[in-house]
């Protein structure tokens, strides 16, 4: 394969796979950020086994996990105490295979040291692109506030959800969620291995992610949040925290040990999501992959791994294909299926957890639920949640991570499954 010069545009989970895949295939590669410090904003997130599978084959799975905590179940329990979701990843019947909650700066520190230790990456702060535009001698990147680049072959755009290069209407969703990482104590009573849910209807949704021990941190930690209407957030700002935190205990009486750790409004984020696919990933010299290409709320967890997987299928179109396009055709339509159809189920479920209806909650708790216990919707739910519904693996010559040497790595919870209280 001929080396190619690629600038990619975004330094999260897709740019710095991709930085790294590409650059060990002998590209010389350009990863262009626009922040100041190298850094990512947010809490925590979920690895799924999708893209556990594209961290092992970059051999970085051992030191996520390490950094995570092994999540064995997601557990959802409605405001009379009624269990509504229960989806535990030993329904896959993929011997050991389990979840890891994370917090982003973790999964942002092992990918962006690995960059930086990778001949062939070069990683610009500080270069907010604007645009881009080709000429006779390959795509050039239009920068805020400094001169156009230096052609390249390619560019990818990993810039995220709200992406210069996709002019549609983001979508934004009503719903957003408060974010906060608090530092788990003796005695919290959660289950160390659980991702656990509460919900109030469709309207109150608050859950706690256990995400692991940040490098020189002071311990474990989870992650905190709390559905959010974005046009509810000035009231909520308005309003003293303590009489929000009793609005929150009043649905879940156990967080009160952990809302008692949020002192100020600060150390809660307010995240949006959009729900959108571009309907073009692939232009002359240019593709996008992760959020840039699709995003959607995170109700099933999966933004990050779709954008593992992208950079996966892209370093492999890369290295498959006659022509550039020809390439860079191969590694979208290896993804297309999947991104359609974890679109449309993510549009599906989304307001059956968050949303004002009455109707769609009571279907969740009185006619999915029941089924979801058995065969095979048990199965479904466990590849849905897993990122492996639709099976992604088999165009991109992916495997299932190995489990059983990767738990050597973990910190948290024994190798059982049990939950662990
Ligand atoms: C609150 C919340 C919870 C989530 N939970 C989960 C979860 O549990 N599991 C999961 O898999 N996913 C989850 N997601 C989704 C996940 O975070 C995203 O899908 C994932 O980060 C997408 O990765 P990306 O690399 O495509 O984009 P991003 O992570 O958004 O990275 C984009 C990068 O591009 C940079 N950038 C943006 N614009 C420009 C520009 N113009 N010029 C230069 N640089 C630019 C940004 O600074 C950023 O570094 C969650 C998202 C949110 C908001």
């Amino acid at each position: 394969m001929e080396p190619l010069s690629i600038a990619i545009i975004g330094c999260g989970p897709a740019g710095l796979a991709a930085a790294l895949l590409l650059a060990r295939q002998g590209h010389s590669v350009a990863i262009f950020d626009r922040f100041v410090s190298p850094g990512p904003v947010g809490s925590g997130l979920m690895i799924q086994p999708s893209g556990l599978a594209v961290l092992a084959e970059l051999g970085l799975a051992g030191e996520v996990v390490r950094r995570g905590a092994r999540v064995d179940a997601l557990q959802g329990i409605e405001e009379h105490g009624r269990c509504v979701l229960d989806a535990p990843y030993a329904a896959l019947g993929l011997p050991g295979a389990f979840g890891l909650g994370i917090h982003r700066a973790s999964l942002f520190d092992v990918l962006f040291e690995a960059a930086e230790r990778q001949p062939g990456v070069m990683i610009w702060a500080d270069h907010a692109v604007a645009g881009s535009h080709c000429d006779a001698a390959g795509r050039r990147l239009v920068f805020e506030g400094r001169e156009p680049s230096s052609p390249f072959d390619l560019v990818v755009d990993a810039s995220g959800w709200r992406t210069h290069f996709d002019p549609a209407p983001k979508n934004i969703l009503p719903f957003g969620a408060l974010w906060a990482s608090l530092t788990l104590a003796a005695g919290d009573p959660f289950a160390g291995n659980l991702l656990e849910q509460r919900y109030r209807r469709a309207s109150q949704m608050a859950g706690v992610l256990p995400i692991g021990t940040r490098a020189g941190g002071g311990g474990p930690e989870v992650a905190f949040f709390w559905s959010l209407k974005a046009e509810d957030y000035p009231a909520w700002a308005a309003t003293p925290l303590d009489a929000w935190k009793a609005e929150v205990l009043r649905l879940w009486p156990a967080l009160e040990g952990l809302l008692a750790r949020i002192e100020t409004r600060d150390q809660l984020t307010f995240a949006r999501y959009a729900h959108r696919t571009h309907p073009a990933p692939v232009g002359e010299r240019m593709i996008a992959i992760g959020d840039a290409w699709h995003s959607a709320s995170p109700q099933l967890g999966q933004g990050a791994n779709m954008a593992l997987l992208d950079a996966w299928s892209l370093a492999r179109g890369l290295a498959e294909g006659r022509t550039l396009s020809e390439k860079l055709r191969l590694a979208a339509g290896w993804r297309s299926d999947h991104v359609w159809l974890y679109q449309w189920v993510t549009k599906l479920f989304t307001p059956l957890y968050q949303s004002d209806s009455r109707v769609l909650p009571a279907l969740r708790d009185r006619v999915l639920a029941p089924l979801s216990r058995h065969w095979p919707a048990k199965g479904i739910q466990a590849q849905l949640m897993s990122g492996l519904f639709g099976f992604p693996f088999a165009p991109l010559g992916l495997a299932p991570p190995d489990y059983a040497g990767l738990s050597a790595s973990l910190t948290n919870a024994a190798a059982s499954g049990e939950p662990q209280s």
